[in-house]
């Protein structure tokens, strides 16, 4: 790890804390994300602690059609629609004492659903750290002005081009010039009520065909006076299975950077790398870590549904539904034991004999 990326990664764990402190419940909460870590390092299957990090899709629906999302793409496999209240003050309260950051996102565009200000201001009396990611497409003055009121501390904003013919080639339908001038109307308001969140970051996932423009995007987000985060572009959902085994390679090709290259290009603007997948590798899977997933987060979609994971699209793989029973159940419930089971040592054996999605997935290194 290089000195700039261990300086960085120490200052947000450090802003992690401090915000923790500011919370009810702050021993609590601390003292859960410590036995989950221990929990994840030594491999226990059934969990005494529970997830810090909270996913909630409070809109699967979108407008654009991005060519790699199964949303995007009008797909199959999981019913589409917007959470409601009484879902997601159910799934809130699970977390209240124990939950640090809430990401009101899975994979739709959470502006879509209207209560949003409102979530959040439910989620803050709770004491989470609310988070959302969004095309940044929609955003009306009355929204912008919720959204800052609401006390909303992190708006992450997909911004994959530099220029509107590069952002155009992934965000389809989207348009490049009203994110821009979307991100100005919040920076005036916030200006105007001097508000100091939500912090806004501008997220580019890098793919081949902007990654030329890594350089222009750094300077472009400086010169919005936004933080600016690289991530690796990824390929999931139905159009890549990781838990089918079905690598495609024409669409590696057509947009996977190659890890060492992409590491470079991350590294040129003092950007942290964290965790990449080699889509390129040709042996059983695409990173040698252990699934964090299944220890450290929880993914609660619109209607309830309880899946391990963002890859996981469709809904008859999902683990269980927090109307029909509590989440700490589904928590530790024979598909969730197995699938963790499946990161051990296969001499401890296996857990019970379900079987989970988890079985044929190669994003993550299973012993064997
Ligand atoms: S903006 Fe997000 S949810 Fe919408 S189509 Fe693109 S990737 Fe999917
Ligand atoms: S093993 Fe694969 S499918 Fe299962 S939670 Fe991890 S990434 Fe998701």
């Amino acid at each position: 790890m290089r000195i700039g990326r261990r300086v960085s990664k120490v200052r947000s764990q450090a802003a992690l804390v401090r915000f923790l402190f500011q919370t009810r419940y702050a021993a609590k909460r601390l003292t859960n994300l410590a036995m989950n870590e221990s929990e994840f390092r030594s491999g226990k299957i059934a969990l005494k602690s529970l997830p810090s990090f909270l996913f909630l899709d409070v809109a699967c629906v979108c407008t654009l059609k991005c060519p790699l999302c199964y949303l995007g793409q009008g797909l199959e496999g999981r019913s589409r629609g917007k959470m409601s209240m009484d879902t997601f003050c159910r799934a809130i309260d699970e977390f209240r004492d124990h939950g640090i950051v809430a990401h009101l996102y899975i994979r739709g565009e959470p502006l879509m659903n209207k209560q949003l200000p409102e979530m959040i201001e439910y989620a803050n009396r709770a004491h989470l750290m609310t988070v959302i990611s969004t095309h940044l497409n929609l955003l009306d003055k009355g929204m912008a002005e919720a959204l800052i009121d609401s006390g909303l501390k992190k708006l992450v904003v997909s911004l994959d081009g530099a220029t509107e013919e590069t952002y155009s080639t992934y965000r389809v339908g989207g348009n490049w010039d009203d994110v821009l001038r979307n991100i100005e109307v919040l920076n005036e308001m916030k200006r105007r009520k001097k508000a100091r969140f939500p912090k806004i970051v501008l997220q580019f996932l890098v793919f081949k065909f902007n990654l030329h423009e890594v350089g222009p995007i750094k300077r472009l987000a400086d010169s919005l006076g936004v933080e600016l985060s690289l991530q690796q572009g990824c390929l999931g959902g139905p159009l890549y299975e990781p838990y089918t085994g079905e690598h495609s390679p024409e669409l590696i090709d057509r947009w996977i950077v190659p890890p060492d290259v992409l590491q470079d290009a991350l590294s040129s603007t003092g950007s942290r790398p964290g965790v990449l997948f080699d889509y390129h590798r040709k042996d059983e899977t695409l990173c040698d870590e252990r699934c964090f997933f299944l220890w450290k987060t929880a993914y609660i979609n619109w209607d309830g549904n309880v899946s391990p994971c963002c890859f996981v699209y469709q809904q008859d793989r999902d683990f269980g539904n927090i109307h029909h029973e509590p989440f700490r159940n589904i928590w530790n419930n024979p598909k969730f034991r197995h699938a963790r089971s499946l990161f051990l040592e296969a001499s401890t054996g296996r857990e019970g004999r379900e079987t989970a999605v988890c079985d044929a997935c190669r994003m993550y290194r299973k012993p064997s």
